[in-house]
């Protein structure tokens, strides 16, 4: 089978890093246009990110070589991966969307549009039908279907079951946020270090209304209506470098005894892991029984990156269980989420 080929706008930041290191030999797709500001086109990727590739692995050889290009369409790939900073992405993403490519966007930009997907195919998998009538609409040959924000993506995987089992009635989440969310070069030691900060610009407002999108429903193939739950959160950035911490309470309509709470997440399976895509975990929801975990260190990089690792689940005494939530923010969070969201729209036919 040949490969579809897909270029990385902002490919050479904190999420473009990763979407880089994600798709090195990814049984689908290829990498072959890398893209960013103007500060890096021209260069070699390798000269553009040097010394601020922040992953583990190296840069893999086929991209290093490779010219950055300007985020213009005219790139020789079937889609795009965006990682491109909100402040840019809105419109070029419309750009490429109606130049024919599959955009799939990392940023906040087109979340809310009422024609978007803001899709995890775990728990919102129909919500793809949407695409033709954005296409309709906007007269685009291409379509641009998001993901969430990376601590909204962390909450809404346990959610899912725990709605769909018991009736969600209200959630109160309260992060703590790796500093990698931030971007590079992001938050400065002087702020971070030794401290945290009760603030994250935007944040809470992100995390209080797409999961309302992303566990709502789709009506005749148009039409978002949100999920009617209420969620409260508050949003902190502490000194870890990957892995969002939440702690997460929540009021159910049935009240079940702990081991049915614990089993709905600890056996919930999505679509993804029916169609065995290549970045599906094999447990999205990993429940973990000692005391002290999740912890960011131990916990982020369960299946890849792609698991979200649930602890503590306890009664609580104001809402009905708390426990806590532990996923990798630049993996599950953003490109790791991305790359199953292609992934799923290959398998339905849309690329
Ligand atoms: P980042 O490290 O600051 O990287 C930003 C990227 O955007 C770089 O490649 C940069 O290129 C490019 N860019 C900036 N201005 C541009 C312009 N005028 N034209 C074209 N490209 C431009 O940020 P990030 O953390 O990777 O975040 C990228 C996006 O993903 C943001 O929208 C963010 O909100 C979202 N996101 C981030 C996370 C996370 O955990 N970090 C999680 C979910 C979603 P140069 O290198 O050339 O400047």
């Amino acid at each position: 089978m040949s490969k579809i080929k897909v270029g990385v706008l902002g490919a050479t930041g904190t999420v473009g890093q990763r979407f880089i290191t994600l798709l090195q030999d990814h049984p689908y797709f290829e990498v072959c246009e890398v893209a960013a500001s103007e500060r890096s086109s021209g260069k070699t990727y390798a000269e553009a990110v040097a010394g601020r590739w922040k992953v583990s692995a190296d840069i893999p050889p086929a991209v290093a070589g490779m010219t950055v290009k300007e985020v213009e369409p005219g790139l020789d790939c079937r889609a795009v991966f965006s990682a491109m900073d909100a402040s840019v992405a809105g419109p070029v993403e419309e750009k490429f969307a109606a130049a024919g490519y599959c955009v799939f966007s990392n940023s906040r930009n087109h979340r809310l549009d009422p024609d978007v997907p803001l899709l995890l195919p775990e728990i919102n998998a129909e919500h793809v039908k949407v695409i033709e009538h954005q296409q309709k609409s906007r007269g685009w040959k291409g379509f641009i279907v998001t993901n969430s924000n990376c601590s909204t993506m962390g909450l809404v995987l346990p959610l899912k079951p725990l709605d769909v089992e018991f009736g969600l009635e209200a959630v109160s989440v309260v992060t703590m946020q790796a500093i990698s969310g931030a971007g590079y070069p992001g938050v400065s030691a002087l702020d971070i270090v030794d401290n945290v900060i009760p603030y994250i610009g935007g944040e809470e407002g992100k995390m209080e209304r797409e999961p309302l999108k992303m566990l709502g429903s789709l009506r005749d193939g148009t039409t978002f209506i949100e999920a009617g739950f209420k969620v409260s959160a508050q949003c902190n950035r502490v000194f870890v470098l990957d892995g969002h911490l939440e702690c997460t309470s929540v009021a159910l309509r049935r009240k079940p005894p702990v081991e049915e709470f614990t089993r709905a997440l600890a056996e919930f399976r999505g679509r993804p892991q029916e169609l065995k895509l290549p970045s599906a975990p094999e447990r999205p929801i990993l429940v973990r029984t000692e005391d002290d975990r999740p912890q960011p260190r131990f916990d982020r990089d369960h299946g890849k990156g792609m698991s979200v690792a649930v602890g503590r689940i306890r009664p609580c005494s104001v809402l009905d269980y708390k426990f806590l939530i532990l996923s990798h923010n630049t993996v599950r969070g953003a490109a790791g989420a991305s790359i199953l969201n292609a992934e799923f729209l290959k398998a339905e036919g849309y690329l």
